[in-house]
C-alpha cells in the first residue's frame, strides 16, 4: 500500500523494525566495553568489530542491557494500550526493576522508584538529570508518532520526565525524534545533515563540528558522540564501530547510533554476523513491536483513512 505523499507504508515498517534490532545490535555490541577507555578498548581488541559478551556486566554475547530493556517496556506498553499511555510506560518499568534487570542508571531506578512508592509521573527539575538515560529510549515513542511531531515532542519529554526532568535531556529526545522520523521517511543522509543544522541552531550545545572524543553518560557528549559516528560512518557497520570504539558510555551511544543508522540503511544494512548473535525471541519481539507501532502511528491510520 502506498500512503500518502508516496510513503510506502511496507518500507517503513521495515526501516522502524531495523531501526529497533538496530538499538539492540548497539547495545550488545557496545555493552563489553562500557565504561572503557577507547585506549583501553584499543588494547584488548584491536579494533573491537564482533558481538563478544563480557566486560562489567559480564554478558553472555548477544546479551542486551537497561538501554534495550527499557525501549522493550516502552514499545509494549505502548503497544498493549493500542496508542499513548504514560502510566503504561511508567508501570511497565515499575515491572522491569523488580525483575531485578542486569543494570539500571541511578538516576532512572530513583524515578521509577518514585513512581511506584508515590506514583509520580514527572520527577521534579534536577540539575543533575541531564544523563541520557531518557534519550536511549525513546525509539518506540518516535515509531508511534511518526507522522505528528508535535506529539512526537510531548511524549518523547513525557516519558522522558519520568526519570529525567532537565532541559538537554528533552532537547536530546526531541532532536532524536525528528531525526528519526525523517530517517524512517527514507530521506537522504545528506538531507539529514542539513536537517540536524537547523535544529542545532536551538541546540547549540549538541553541535560536534570540533568532536573532542568525550562519549560519557552526560547526554551533550552522548549526542556529539551519536552524531559524530552516526555522520562519519559510511554504512551501518562503520557508524556502530566508530562509536563502541570510542568507549565510555559505549553501549548507549551505539544503542542510539543503531536506531538512526538501522532508520537510514534498513535491514540490508545489518550485518547477518550480528544478528546470528541476537536472542531469536527477542528480535522476533522487536519486529513485532516495531510493525504494531508503525501501524497505531497517526501515518499510517492517516493513509489507512482512519482518521
Ligand atoms: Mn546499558
Ligand atoms: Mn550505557
Amino acid at each position: 500500500m502506498t500512503a500518502e505523499r508516496g510513503y510506502h507504508i511496507e518500507d517503513i515498517r521495515s526501516r522502524a523494525r531495523a531501526a529497533f534490532i538496530g538499538l539492540a545490535v548497539g547495545d550488545s555490541l557496545g555493552a563489553p566495553v562500557e565504561f572503557m577507555t577507547a585506549g583501553e578498548i584499543e588494547e584488548k581488541y584491536g579494533v573491537l568489530k564482533e558481538i563478544v559478551g563480557g566486560g562489567w556486566l559480564r554478558l553472555k554475547p548477544g546479551q542486551v542491557t537497561d538501554d534495550t530493556d527499557m525501549a522493550l517496556c516502552i514499545a509494549r506498553a505502548l503497544a498493549a494500550a493500542g496508542g499513548w499511555s504514560l502510566t503504561g510506560i511508567a508501570d511497565n518499568f515499575a515491572g522491569w526493576l523488580k525483575s531485578k534487570p542486569v543494570d539500571v542508571g541511578a538516576t532512572c531506578r530513583r524515578g521509577i522508584r518514585n513512581y511506584m512508592l508515590k506514583g509520580t509521573l514527572e520527577t521534579p527539575y534536577n540539575q543533575w538529570d541531564a544523563g541520557n538515560g531518557a534519550a536511549m529510549r525513546m525509539l518506540p515513542v518516535a515509531l508511534l508518532t511518526l507522522g505528528d511531531e508535535r506529539m512526537m515532542a510531548d511524549c518523547v519529554v513525557a516519558q522522558a520526565r519520568i526519570t529525567h526532568n532537565h532541559p538537554l535531556s528533552d532537547g536530546a529526545c526531541v532532536v532524536l525524534g525528528k531525526l528519526l522520523h525523517l530517517a524512517l521517511l527514507g530521506v537522504s543522509k545528506s538531507r539529514l545533515r542539513l536537517e540536524l543544522e537547523g535544529l542545532l541552531a536551538q541546540h547549540e550545545s549538541f553541535r560536534f563540528d570540533h568532536y573532542h572524543g568525550l562519549s560519557t553518560g552526560y547526554v551533550v557528549d552522548t549526542m556529539q558522540t551519536v552524531f559524530h559516528h552516526f555522520f562519519r560512518g559510511r554504512d551501518f557497520e562503520e557508524c556502530l564501530v566508530g562509536a563502541v570504539n570510542q568507549g565510555g558510555d559505549a553501549d548507549t551511544t551505539a544503542a542510539i547510533v543503531g536506531s538512526l543508522a538501522g532508520a537510514c540503511y534498513g535491514m540490508e544494512g545489518i550485518p547477518r554476523r550480528w544478528l546470528k548473535k541476537m536472542d531469536k525471541n527477542l528480535l522476533a519481539e522487536i519486529d513485532r513491536l516495531a510493525r504494531k507501532l508503525i501501524d497505531l502511528s497517526p501515518l499510517a491510520t492517516a493513509a489507512a483513512g482512519c482518521n
